[in-house]
């Protein structure tokens, strides 16, 4: 009997930037759309489909990124076109046919990268194979301004962009505009409703009240200045004349555990939450006023969600700087490095300088895409339905 099922298998890797959350984000929507009609796997292809040495890509990320200046060598290395292609042609001809069985034994209806290393291998595979125009490929670039060129691929068939930043640079690398769609970048579906009151979140997340709250994290890893940054939080959010709190701080450490035990010793001289890794970030969002944080997309894409103002504090070579200026040129936020610095901006926020807070999540409202996530599992769910019926204006363009 024919399988009822379709099928989306959907390519990450666990790098940091995004690329898990928005999988999960993706995986979790169908989920709540069709129920059991789609089954959705999502698959690390360098962990679990390649040969050594390709599969300690993920562990060589993790070295890399905690020794910064190599990071952004091997990435800006691979950054000239012709360069990169021929890397990928090179390392494409050893872990080809590893790769093909991990895709084919999925039996796709659709495929989703979510990854910038997951163009190239994986279309040229479906190319030889003759099954490019049978089954749809797709990638959801999880950058929201400038991004590595390898997450363009004339071969796709849909690209989807997070902003209209991204879909100019698709079309400059050479995509059709009917191969672009911009939804925003897919986050967690909890996020797209509306959530309780902030009094209400905050009582219930046991804060204070009446006391403007920031919320200070570094990505699912707790990574970046995160206590440097919270000790100055502490110093600065207390009036220097009457000694009472200007504000409140939450720090969401994430996986971090050494960084939630050492600022779990501090002794705060204003009203202080240390949480470890948390799953509601909607609500913890929704009662704060606003956030510093990493450059992580994920993280930046939901606080527009909730309205927040961003202080971007650090980002990860290569890959989230491009986040960086859609955060400033989008009047959402600043971007500075000095904890003392940015802990002033938050005190003069929370009293001299309202205005300009209220101005900057007026900004952030307005850049949010809640229902991006949906939008885009609809159209995978129409590709999944045409597999096998798709022309091939591809076909032309190699
Ligand atoms: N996150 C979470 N709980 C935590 C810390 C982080 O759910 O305690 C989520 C956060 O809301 C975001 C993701 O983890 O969706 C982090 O993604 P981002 O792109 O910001 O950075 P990454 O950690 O992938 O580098």
């Amino acid at each position: 009997a024919p399988d009822p099922h379709k099928r989306v298998l959907i390519l990450m890797s666990d790098t940091g930037g995004g690329h898990r959350a928005s999988a999960e984000a993706i995986k979790a929507t169908f989920e709540l759309e069709y129920g059991d009609e789609y089954i959705v796997n999502i698959v690390d292809l360098w962990k679990d489909h390649t040969p050594w040495p390709f599969n300690q890509v993920p562990r060589t990320y993790n070295f890399l990124v905690k020794h910064e200046t190599l990071w952004k060598f091997t990435f800006h290395g691979t950054r000239p076109r012709l360069i990169h292609q021929t890397n990928f042609a090179a390392t494409g001809i050893f872990i080809a046919r590893e790769v093909a069985k991990g895709i084919l034994k999925h039996k796709p209806d659709v495929i989703v990268s979510v990854h910038p290393l997951m163009q190239h291998i994986p279309l040229r595979i479906l190319k030889t194979r003759g099954l490019l125009d049978r089954i749809p490929f797709t990638t959801v670039i999880t950058d929201l301004n400038t991004c590595h060129p390898t997450w363009f691929h004339k071969l796709t068939t849909v690209c989807f962009c997070p902003s209209k930043e991204v879909a100019q640079r698709a079309l400059k690398a050479g995509l059709k505009q009917s191969q672009i769609r911009v939804h925003g970048l897919p986050v967690r579906p909890s996020f797209s409703r509306p959530t309780r009151s902030k009094d209400e979140l905050r009582r219930e997340l046991g804060m204070e009240e009446d006391l403007s709250a920031v919320l200070l994290m570094g990505g699912g890893e707790g990574m970046g200045p995160v206590e440097e940054t919270a000790r100055a939080l502490g110093d600065a959010l207390k009036c220097p004349h009457s000694g009472k709190p200007l504000g409140q701080l939450i720090v969401i450490c994430g996986r971090n555990k050494r960084l939630a035990n050492r600022l779990k010793a501090v002794e705060w001289s204003i009203p202080v939450q240390i949480r470890g890794f948390e799953t509601n970030m909607q609500e913890w969002m929704g009662a704060c006023d606003c956030i510093i944080t990493k450059a992580g997309p994920g993280t930046i894409a939901e606080a527009m969600i909730r309205g927040l103002p961003v202080i971007i504090n650090d980002y990860i070579a290569g890959q989230e700087v491009g986040n960086v200026p859609y955060v400033v040129d989008n009047g959402v936020g600043k971007y500075c490095e000095n904890p003392n610095e940015i802990a002033l901006t938050v005190a003069e926020w929370f009293t001299t300088k309202r205005k300009e807070l209220a101005q900057m999540a007026e900004n952030a409202w307005k850049l949010a895409r809640p229902d991006a996530v949906f939008r885009i599992v609809h159209d995978l769910a129409d590709l999944a339905h045409q597999k096998g019926l798709l022309t091939q204006p591809q076909a032309l363009a190699f």
